[in-house]
């Protein structure tokens, strides 16, 4: 861990760094930090916070195991496939799990010293997971700190109370995983269709993410799900080949139509405009 994070993680009471870990005291566990500079899909400038998806206990090799934070487990959904069956991968979302279900002050306190000494300006709450109870008001804390940083997440939760309020913040959106009267926010191309349509025949804001035509995409240069209620994704990493679909080029020309959205640099002043 670099010296001045380690500094700042080191201020908070009880804490301490172990290699790139730390350690709590009174707890023989340790924990890694609550956020990670981006992946292969996301891009690397993009920071997120992962919990465990799905509903349902997940179980290890070794028995250890821990109840998923998602409200459901929804069939086909790719946070529950993928390099998310991996072991490794699977025990350091449980160890961010139970940092924030036992350690919620912790959590965030370290949220804001990683924000503070890696100078992150993009925070995507969720790459995997759902908000626990409390969490969504530990997150509003964090993006009214520090308004410059730009952030967004995706949830089956309902929009009321307090992740109704952090989705008031001007520097963040919450994307609405449920589309009413359709289901889900992804699924194989003629479901997309028939959704989009819907939506703008609702006049809803809404947005199909370019990464089912283009594997190049990733979020740092697309400003779609900071922006949008309703952003939609054809199902990946489950097995369907999109690019086999016979309306393939329907969606290939729907998503190449959709108005660009604009660059990080010029979101502050777009951010909000859709509510
Ligand atoms: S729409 Fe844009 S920001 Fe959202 S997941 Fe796709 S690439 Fe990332």
């Amino acid at each position: 861990m670099k010296k001045s994070l380690k500094e700042k993680v080191e201020k908070i009471a009880g804490v301490q760094v172990i290699g790139n870990m730390i350690a709590i005291d009174g707890d023989s566990e340790l924990y890694p930090l609550p956020l990670v500079d981006g992946n292969a899909k996301i891009g690397k400038g993009v920071w997120h916070a992962s919990t465990l998806p799905g509903a349902g206990v997940i179980t290890l090799k070794n028995g250890d195991s821990e109840r998923g934070t998602c409200p459901v487990t929804c069939p086909g959904c790719y946070a529950m496939t993928g390099n998310y069956c991996f072991d490794a991968i699977r025990a350091i979302l449980m160890k961010r799990t139970r940092l924030l279900k036992k350690y919620p002050h912790i959590y965030f306190l370290l949220v804001a010293a990683q924000i503070e000494s890696e100078n992150v300006k993009l925070l995507r709450v969720h790459a995997s997971g759902d908000f626990l109870p409390g969490e969504a008001s530990g997150w509003y804390e964090i993006f009214k700190a520090f308004p410059h940083v730009i952030g967004w997440t995706y949830t089956k939760c309902e929009i009321k109370g307090e992740i109704k309020k952090l989705d008031s913040l001007n520097n963040f959106n919450i994307v609405k995983s449920i589309v009413p009267g359709c289901g889900f926010n992804y699924g194989h191309i003629d479901y997309i269709l028939k959704t989009y349509e819907k939506l703008t025949s609702r006049g809803e804001s809404v947005y199909v993410c370019r990464c089912g035509i283009d594997k190049n995409q990733h979020c740092k240069n697309c400003t779609g799900c900071a922006l949008n209620k309703y952003v939609l994704f054809i199902e990946h990493s489950t097995g369907y080949n999109a690019a086999a679909d016979p309306l393939y080029n329907e969606i290939y020309d729907l998503i190449e139509s959709q108005e660009k959205p604009g660059t990080f640099e010029t979101l502050p002043a777009m951010v909000g405009a859709y509510v």
